[in-house]
């Protein structure tokens, strides 16, 4: 790796290892209801997402991908965070995510571990690799938000 990982405190950067190193729902589903995938071509994150919903419950999810451990250990996380949850709820987390990396926001309690990645709103460059998999996730969902406009980036 080229670039020098962040520097977080040593109880974020565990959190984030662990992710990165047992990620929680790795792998695919053999019947998706919904799936995307994306990638952040400035650090070469790569994310595939499956998920199955029935109603307005996410009920399983996956995911599979390489690149930096922000990027990978985030997917982990947003997994671990949303699965079981409803779609609305997997929306708010989104926002508060989104909150804390992009306006530098307070973690809110609701973001579990999540909070970890708070240190990456110091460096722009890797706001994007946090973001990858809720991208993804907004696509596979055909989530439509005004905030769009500013996670995004082109393809
Ligand atoms: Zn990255």
């Amino acid at each position: 790796m080229s670039r020098a990982e962040p520097q977080f405190d040593e109880l974020y950067r565990e959190v984030i290892l662990d992710h990165y190193r047992r990620p929680r729902n790795a792998g695919t589903l053999e019947a998706p209801t919904h799936q995307a995938e994306g990638a952040n071509p400035v650090c070469g994150d790569e994310i595939e997402l499956h998920l199955a919903v029935e109603g307005d419950v996410i009920c399983e999810m996956a995911f599979r991908g390489q690149g930096c451990s922000i990027s990978q250990s985030s997917a982990s996380m947003m997994t671990e965070r949303v699965c079981g949850g409803t779609i609305d709820e997997a929306r708010r987390v989104m926002r508060l995510f989104e909150a804390q990396l992009v306006d530098a926001a307070e973690p809110d309690p609701a973001l579990g571990d999540l909070e970890a990645l708070q240190g990456v709103a110091q460096f722009p460059v890797r706001v994007k690799c946090a973001l990858l998999c809720w991208k993804v996730l907004r696509e596979a969902l055909n989530i439509d938000e005004t905030e769009h406009a500013r996670t995004s980036q082109g393809d």
